[in-house]
């Protein structure tokens, strides 16, 4: 005789939660039981969210970010000054956002360069940033890319495709964290907090 188990439509819901990053299957299955049978669960209101999510929310063709139309809300506001800061990722722009000390766009590259994954130059959207840099004249590019190898390389080649042009291009210093005491910082850290050191007179 054939163990009983859930019905399909269960299944299937637990078989959908699994591919969700991070959720093993008993996990899957406690968050199947949850939305199927506790009495707080709106399932039918998440499966509208994911939907309209699916459905309305698309990279903006300029910069990356998320929008729901072709220019996200960034590259509509006429308040933002021409400079352009790169980075790797969509969700790099919110954290920068969120200091108010940058008033420009953004240009998202899709990544870094990493040769072991094969990720190459044209899979990043440098040919994209070119054009914007041409028709946006910006008066400073900033590229805030990781401190690591990786990042490390996709700003010193992104820096040399740019050398030719005639626009500012400055990095962000990578450095220590605030309140982070220096015997507890490695040396690399160490190393670019002294290269990015800034003048106190002014
Ligand atoms: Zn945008």
């Amino acid at each position: 005789m054939r163990p009983v188990d859930y019905p399909e439509p269960f299944r299937q819901l637990a078989r959908q939660l699994r591919l969700l990053p991070g959720i093993g299957p008993r996990s899957a299955e406690r968050i199947a039981l949850w939305l199927t049978a506790a009495k707080d669960a709106k399932p039918i209101e998440l499966a509208e969210s994911l939907r309209e999510a699916a459905e309305h929310l698309k990279p903006c063709s300029q910069c990356g970010f998320f929008a729901t139309e072709e220019l996200c809300e960034i590259c509509r506001d006429e308040t933002r000054q021409p400079e352009i800061c790169v980075v790797e990722n969509a969700t790099d722009i919110l954290p920068i956002e969120r200091t108010g000390f940058f008033r420009g766009r953004y240009h998202v590259l899709g990544g870094r360069l990493a040769p072991l994954d094969n990720v190459g130059p044209e899979d990043l959207r440098i040919a994209e940033l070119l054009k914007r840099i041409a028709e946006e004249i910006p008066t400073e590019i900033i590229l805030a890319l990781s401190a690591d190898v990786e990042g490390e390389a996709t700003t010193n080649y992104v820096a040399e495709i740019l050398s030719g042009l005639q626009v500012k291009l400055t990095r962000i210093a990578h450095g220590l964290p605030a309140g982070g005491g220096l015997e507890h910082a490695d040396p690399l850290t160490l190393q670019r907090a002294l290269a990015g050191r800034n003048s106190l007179r002014v």
